[in-house]
């Protein structure tokens, strides 16, 4: 199996100002030692990606949009960020079908793979987001909303689109989602168990080397039991992604659960 680098991403969602920023990222730079050997990705919101590119500039921290158009051609398509234009501003990653774009934008299975297919053609790796709601959970759905959100976009895209490094998922429970309540260890290890079952059923290499997150509440004090288990490959943090000193702690506890 391919040894899987930690991976914690801050989403900054619609937050942030030039000063704000400033601050922010001058804390994360300070505080990297502190998570030595895993990958740290912040996205911010697109019209601040000049300014935290300038920021992190020669530092190891990586940045990420948090959306992009699934349209492979500029063009009239008033207010869209196109893919082209993420990775002019440095973006190596963007997040695609994060729950907000899905549940707020009417973002179908079909949009999602049709942005993870424009964000990878265009050199972008993208961060495929999916999670189920509680109502799913509760009525023991769960399973077949991940495999119908993956499904799409294997179906689309085909399994070698996840080869090594190509794509990231991160699994994020839409009832965890910046209301305060996490998914359990078990339940995260759980979730991220099937979706790796998931590509193995296609590819075992591929499954063996994709990165999974989780994502949903992840705080200093819940991260490094989450960061433990066997399929957990890091997070995608929203809340506390704003506050310097959680996110380096997050940080840090994945540093801590280095196998
Ligand atoms: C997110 O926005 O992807 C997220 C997980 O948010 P939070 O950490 O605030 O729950």
């Amino acid at each position: 199996m391919t040894q899987r680098q930690y991976l914690v991403a801050g989403n900054w969602k619609m937050n942030g100002s030039l000063e704000a920023n400033r601050t922010l990222v001058s804390g994360i730079l300070a505080g990297l030692g502190q998570c030595a050997g895993v990958e740290v990705l912040v996205c911010p919101p697109a019209p601040y990606l000049a300014q935290v590119r300038e920021l992190v500039e020669g530092s190891r921290i990586r940045l990420g949009g948090q959306n992009l158009a699934d349209q492979q051609k500029a063009g009239a398509f008033t207010g869209e960020v196109h893919g082209a234009m993420l990775r002019e501003l440095g973006c190596q990653y963007v997040l695609v079908g994060h729950s907000e774009r899905r549940s707020l934008y009417g973002e179908t299975d079909a949009v999602v793979a049709a942005k993870f297919k424009v964000a990878q053609a265009l050199g972008l790796v993208p961060v495929l987001c999916l999670g189920e709601t509680l109502d799913e959970r509760d009525s023991n759905r769960t399973e077949a909303v991940l495999a119908r959100q993956l499904g799409a976009v294997v179906e689309a895209a085909g399994i070698a689109a996840f080869a090594a490094g190509r794509a990231v998922i991160a699994y994020e429970p839409v009832w965890a989602i910046g209301t305060g309540r996490t998914a359990s260890a078990e339940q995260a290890q759980s979730a991220h168990a099937y979706l790796r079952g998931q590509l193995a059923e296609r590819d075992a290499t591929i499954a063996g080397s994709t990165r999974i997150l989780y994502g949903g509440s992840v705080k200093p004090d819940n991260a490094q039991e989450l960061f433990a288990g066997a399929d957990v490959d890091g997070g995608l943090i929203g809340g506390a992604s704003l506050k310097c000193g959680d996110f380096l702690a997050i940080c840090a506890g994945a540093q801590s659960q280095l196998k």
